[in-house]
């Protein structure tokens, strides 16, 4: 069922595009990391330049007030865009030393900010602004916005990147994309923990092996099946890890977004956006 979905190209001319996220009015945002600049896709067909420069953004969401959450590699920091437009920096540094690059974010329903730090923008100019890292370490960080305390959830991830919630936040799934950076010594999975009360992660299992490719990010059905990137395109997983099927996507996907419908998914893909409709 899933090969059967319709693919169609909304838009091409990035250079490397991440982040989505479907706002309210039927809008896209998402992100061209290399050129510094988020663009909006408006269901007329039309792609304006919404911010140049970002801070080379990353990874966005909305949080339970409707505000866009945003990863910033350049100003290895997470922000929030407030109802009047002012960009608020919420946090760049742990204990003292700075982030590595906030690559991608989730809000869950007590309003908690969980976002991964892998090296990605500090490895070169290219993605944000090479540097060495303060923290020497890639975790996954929990932020309470009300009281601005930052707690890392795990370090068991060699290079965190995508992650979502499963629908009851009984279970985070955060992808390791490590197999990009260090070949065959890192992985191209996907790690699923059971979150114990509402801040502790246990029980990491490996949830899917991503074959051929790394997931860059993915997401979550309100029936819990995991709709991920691939080299292959989209693959769909099971609540339980089994594959469900796969939709070809014309180039290399690295995150999706569902629309307010759950019919259609957006679909960043290399130098273009996609709507995939299931
Ligand atoms: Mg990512």
């Amino acid at each position: 069922m899933f090969e059967d979905s319709v693919v169609t190209r909304l838009w091409t001319g990035g250079e490397w595009l991440e982040g989505p996220v479907c706002l309210p009015d039927g809008d896209v945002l998402f992100s061209d990391i290399p050129n510094d600049r988020v663009l909006r896709w408006s269901p007329d067909g039309g792609v304006r330049v919404e911010l140049q420069p970002c801070g080379h953004a990353n990874g966005h969401t909305l949080d339970r007030e409707g505000r866009l959450v945003r990863c910033e590699h350049g100003r290895r920091r997470v922000s929030r865009v407030e109802a009047d437009g002012t960009v608020h920096g919420l946090v760049d540094r742990y204990d003292g030393k700075r982030l590595n690059s906030p690559n991608d974010v989730v809000v869950r329903s007590d309003g908690t900010i969980w976002f991964t730090d892998p090296p990605y923008g500090i490895l070169s100019d290219r993605e944000g602004h090479k540097a060495d890292s303060e923290l020497g370490e890639h975790y996954v960080f929990r932020l309470d916005p009300a009281t601005g305390e930052l707690t890392i959830v795990t370090d068991a991830v060699e290079d965190p990147n995508g992650l979502a919630f499963s629908p009851d936040e009984t279970i985070l799934y955060v992808s390791d994309t490590s197999g990009a950076r260090l070949g065959d010594a890192g992985n191209p999975h996907i790690v699923a923990f059971d979150v114990a009360g509402s801040a502790r992660l246990e029980r990491a299992r490996v949830f899917a092996v991503i074959e051929p490719g790394l997931a860059d990010g993915f997401r979550v059905d309100p029936d819990g099946n995991l709709y991920s990137s691939s080299a292959a395109g989209l693959i769909v997983y099971a609540p339980q890890g089994e594959e469900l099927g796969r939709t070809p996507v014309p180039e290399v996907p690295s995150t999706c977004v569902f629309d307010a419908t759950g019919a259609r998914l957006y679909v960043t893909a290399s130098s273009s956006l996609y709507a995939v409709d299931l």
